[in-house]
C-alpha cells in the first residue's frame, strides 16, 4: 500500500504560475471541505522503540488524508499547502484532538502510551496555541507528560525568540518538547542550548546511509553525544535494517523509529501487534 501512498494524487506544481495556483486553490478548496468531513483526516502511529529492550517508547502520529475521489494523499503533498493558510490552524487542532483522544483510550485500556505530534511552525507561533492545548489535555483528561510537540529546525530558525517562548509554555504544561529532522536545518549550537526541549530526533537521511557512509556515521554518532552531553533524549528515526539498528546501539542511542520496527499504522494494528494483554 506504500506505492500508493507515493502515487501523486494531484499533480505536482508545474512550475507554470497560473496553472499552480489553480491547483493550489483546487487542493486548498478540498482540504476546506475535508476539515469539516469527520472521516477525511485519520492517524497512523508509528512505534518509537526502546534500543536497550526493545519495548515501545511511544507512538508518532501521522496526518492521513483520504480524499473522497483521488484517495490517500500524503501529508508531504497537503500540510505544506495548509500552512499557507490559516486552515493549517483547523488542521492542527483536528490533529491533537483524534491523537489526545486515542492516548485517553489506551489509558483507559490500561496503557499508558506517550504520543508525539508534528506541529507546524505556523500553529507552534501562534499565540493562541499554547492555551488551545492546555485546553485540549483538560477535556481530554490525559498528562502532559504523555504527549511530545515534535517541531522541526526550520521553526526555530525562522523565529528563535517567539518558538522559545512557546516551548517554556508547552513544557510549562507537562508536556514534551522534540527537534524533528535534527541535521538538516543548519541550527547553531547556541540555539541548541538555549531551547527548552526534551529530545532531538535525527533525520532518516543520515540515518540511512550512515552504514555504508563514514561521513554520515560521524554526524549520527555526534548528535547522539551532543544530544546526550545536553540531557536530552535521541532518536533515529528511518531505521530500514538490522545493520543500522545495531549501528545505533553501538552509538548508545535511546531510541528508533523505522520500517525495520514498524511501518505507521491504524490504531488497532498497532494495539494487536504491540500491546502485551493485561493480567486478568
Ligand atoms: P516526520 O515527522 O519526519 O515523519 C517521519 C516520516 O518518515 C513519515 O512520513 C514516516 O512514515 C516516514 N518514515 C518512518 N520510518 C521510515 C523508514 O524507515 N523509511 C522511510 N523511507 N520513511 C520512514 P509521512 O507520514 O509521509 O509524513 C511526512 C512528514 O509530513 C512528516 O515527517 C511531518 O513533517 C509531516 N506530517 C505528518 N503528519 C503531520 C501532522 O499531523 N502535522 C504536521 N504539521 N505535519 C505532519
Ligand atoms: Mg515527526
Ligand atoms: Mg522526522
Ligand atoms: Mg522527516
Amino acid at each position: 500500500h506504500d506505492a500508493k501512498e507515493q502515487h501523486d494524487s494531484f499533480r505536482r506544481f508545474s512550475g507554470n504560475t497560473a496553472q499552480d495556483s489553480a491547483d493550489r486553490l483546487t487542493l486548498l478548496g478540498d482540504l476546506r471541505r475535508g476539515l469539516t468531513d469527520a472521516s477525511q483526516f485519520t492517524l497512523h502511529y508509528q512505534p518509537k522503540i526502546a534500543l536497550s529492550d526493545g519495548s515501545l517508547a511511544g507512538v508518532e502520529a501521522l496526518a492521513r488524508w483520504h480524499h473522497p475521489t483521488r484517495g490517500p494523499v500524503p501529508p508531504g503533498q497537503f500540510v505544506p499547502v495548509l500552512e499557507t493558510t490559516s486552515l493549517i490552524h483547523p488542521f492542527t487542532e483536528r490533529v491533537l484532538t483524534i491523537a489526545l483522544e486515542q492516548a485517553r483510550a489506551w489509558l483507559d485500556a490500561g496503557h499508558r502510551v506517550p504520543v508525539a505530534v508534528n506541529v507546524s511552525t505556523r500553529s507552534l507561533l501562534d499565540e493562541t496555541f499554547p492555551g488551545r492545548l492546555a485546553a485540549l489535555l483538560e477535556s481530554t483528561g490525559v498528562p502532559g507528560e504523555l504527549l511530545c510537540i515534535e517541531i522541526t529546525e526550520h521553526t526555530v530558525l525562522s523565529d528563535p525568540t517567539t518558538t522559545i517562548d512557546a516551548l517554556r509554555c508547552i513544557r510549562a504544561l507537562g508536556v514534551k518538547t522534540s527537534i524533528d529532522d535534527f541535521g538538516t536545518g543548519y541550527s547553531s549550537l547556541t540555539y541548541l542550548k538555549l531551547l527548552p526541549v526534551d529530545e532531538l530526533k535525527i533525520d532518516r537521511s543520515f540515518v540511512a546511509d550512515m552504514v555504508a557512509d563514514s561521513s554520515s556515521h560521524a554526524l549520527v554518532a555526534s548528535a547522539v553525544d551532543l544530544a546526550h552531553n545536553l540531557n536530552l533524549t535521541v532518536v533515529a528515526e528511518g531505521v530500514e535494517d538490522v545493520p543500522t539498528a545495531a549501528a545505533l546501539v553501538g552509538l548508545g542511542c535511546d531510541t528508533a523509529q523505522g520500517y525495520h520496527f514498524a511501518r505507521p499504522v491504524p490504531a488497532a494494528d498497532l494495539e494487536s501487534r504491540f500491546f502485551r494483554r493485561q493480567p486478568a
